[in-house]
């Protein structure tokens, strides 16, 4: 059987800084569960994007749920959600027992339709809170996103989970909206194993989503709570991963541009092969380089080949306004996600691949144009 050549792993560096900050949690005692490297990575990723604030937690999607607490999201209100995406990005709008309501893509960008928020605005104008996503490290239209949310004094939340590292006119992705997010699972462009990041510029929200992310414990020597409380800090010993992690950030990013501009060389010219939109006011991570179909060999065709090589693949995000769970929610449609849904494949897009395996994985896919 060949090496098996994954989608995106975690990639650790080479100088083993994670290591030495897990050690120094370690030397310390400072396991559990906060402590030195929680405060440092809270300060330093929020110098390197640009907010004034931080908070880190358990995950990516805890961020989204306390960014719409903090924007103040309560039961029965209308929240605006990119459709193409992971379910994460929805999941919280229903944990606060909110509603969503669905806005398609463009082909421009492959995240929300300007348009087609624009309508959403006319038909829900009590909208309380919309939620852009920076897909695979493909920056949204920012300007006009903004623009829109500003004039309809709407609160804006960026998932910039897949985008860390990605700008959007010189301004890291996450810091445009009134919050961010980064998620730091194990697939991502950098990695805690597991973890996640609220950014915003709102240093009195950032600090009650902290409070909230503790068990909301109310300054008193017993444990009093007014308020109702999650279990949503990331733990030091986690932390320290990150703050390694930050250290190659702008390697990773290097790399997977590197394995983009490969792939693009390589498969360009077949016929049907379209590639994501990289558009000059972006300057992507490339966290998976990814590719539509609309010619004779089918994504699946692809996705079964590279399986028999032993090399991992998938499908773009199914829409949200196509997941059975979300199919009693409004969309705004457009047709767009549906059509990249239908015609995209991931390709691996792993930093530690060898020049010899994507070799091997272009060699795979244009032998079915041969066929
Ligand atoms: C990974 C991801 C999330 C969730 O992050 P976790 O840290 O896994 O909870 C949310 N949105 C998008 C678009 C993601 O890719």
């Amino acid at each position: 059987m060949n090496k098996r050549i994954f989608l995106s792993s975690p990639h650790m560096s080479d100088e083993g800084y994670e290591m030495s900050y897990v050690k120094e949690a370690f030397d310390t005692n400072w396991i559990a569960p906060l402590g030195e490297n929680v405060n440092q990575f809270e300060t330093e990723l929020a110098l390197m994007v640009g907010s004034k604030a931080a908070a880190a937690l358990t995950s990516g999607t805890a961020a989204i749920h306390l960014a719409l607490k903090a924007a103040g999201v309560e039961a029965g209100d209308i929240v605006f959600c990119q459709s193409l995406t992971f379910s994460a990005t929805a999941n919280p709008i229903i944990y606060q027992n909110a509603t969503p309501v669905f806005i398609d893509s463009d082909y421009e960008t492959w995240n929300m339709c300007v348009k087609a928020l624009e309508k959403a605005f006319i038909k829900y104008p009590e909208v309380k809170a919309v939620i852009v996503v920076h897909l695979y490290g493909l920056s949204a239209q920012m300007d006009e996103i903004v623009k829109l949310c500003r004039k309809h004094n709407v609160v804006l939340i960026e998932d910039a989970a897949e985008s860390l590292g990605t700008y959007y006119k010189g301004k890291q992705t996450g810091t445009f909206g009134d919050y961010g997010v980064f998620s730091f699972n194990g697939n991502k462009i950098i990695t805690t194993s597991g973890g996640g990041m609220l950014v915003s510029d709102n240093i009195e929200r950032v600090n009650k989503a902290r409070f909230w992310a503790t068990q909301s414990r109310d300054q008193a020597r017993h444990y009093q709570h007014s308020e109702l409380g999650f279990n949503y800090r990331m733990s030091n010993v986690v932390a320290g991963i990150g703050r390694g992690q930050l250290k190659v950030l702008n390697q990773r990013v290097e790399k997977k541009r590197y394995i983009f501009e490969y792939y693009k060389r390589e498969l360009n010219s077949l016929e049907g092969v379209e590639f994501m939109p990289t558009n000059i006011w972006n300057k992507p991570n490339f966290w998976l380089s990814t590719i539509t179909l609309n010619g004779k060999v089918r994504p699946i065709d692809v996705m079964k080949a590279l399986e028999v090589e032993n090399i991992e693949s998938r499908p773009i995000w199914k829409p949200m306004h196509m997941q059975p769970f979300f199919k009693n929610y409004d969309v705004i449609t457009t047709g767009v996600a549906a059509k990249l849904f239908e015609n995209g494949v991931c390709l691996p897009s792993d930093t530690k691949m060898t020049d010899e395996d994507l070799e091997r994985i272009a060699r795979t896919i244009k032998r079915l144009w041969w066929a």
